[in-house]
């Protein structure tokens, strides 16, 4: 198609990583997210690194405009605020486990947050660092639910040049989150069930 193609192996995955991916800063103290308004924006302080960064192909996560996939982060829920326009943000699904506040004009989610304590991941919200101008911000490390592109819309012939596009990019697949994240949601249901120590 153009040239974009030709120097993404003809396979898009994110801006953010089609084109290599950008060091992390030394000492990164976070930055601003700001949603796609040309007026008005939505504007989201997050004070500090993220961690667990990736990109993730399911169907609830943000993607920009033609990208086969999100890319999503967590840091701590008190690193995060809203400090421009929260009165244009809305919930996505309110009964959703991840409660994503978009902005209601643009559409970009700008946060999500899990209210359930019981949750694996309480404490951490979920943020699209490429909604911020600085630079720093800790890389992709793997990709998460691949063979869910499908679900929105995928040919699944393409799934072997997506795979091999996201290990050239040392985006490692995985069809759900990475294996030390899949352990620590299995070790926080054993230590809840009783089948290890609390
Ligand atoms: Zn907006
Ligand atoms: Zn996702």
């Amino acid at each position: 198609m153009t040239s974009t193609e030709t120097s993404t192996g003809g396979v898009g995955i994110h801006p953010a990583v089609d084109h290599g991916i950008p060091a992390a800063a030394a000492d990164f103290a976070g930055g601003v997210l700001s949603c796609h308004c040309a007026s008005n924006p939505v504007k989201v302080r997050v004070s500090a690194q993220t961690a667990h960064n990736h990109v993730c192909g399911c169907t609830k996560c943000w993607k920009p405009d033609g990208a086969t996939f999100s890319q999503i982060a967590v840091v701590s829920r008190d690193a995060v605020e809203v400090i421009e326009h929260p009165e244009k943000l809305e919930v996505v699904d309110a009964n959703a486990a991840i409660q994503r506040y978009r902005c209601r004009d643009c559409g970009v989610h700008l946060y999500g947050r899990i209210e359930n304590k019981d949750h694996p991941f309480y404490g951490l919200d979920f943020v699209h660092t490429e909604l911020s101008d600085e630079a720093g911000w800790a890389r992709p490390e793997f990709a998460a639910f691949v063979s869910s592109v499908i679900e929105s819309g995928v040919d699944p012939s393409r799934m072997d040049g997506i795979r091999s596009r996201l290990r050239e990019l040392g985006l490692e697949p995985y069809d759900a989150l990475s294996p030390p994240l899949m352990d620590a949601i299995a070790t926080h249901v054993a230590r809840r069930s009783g089948a290890l120590p609390a």
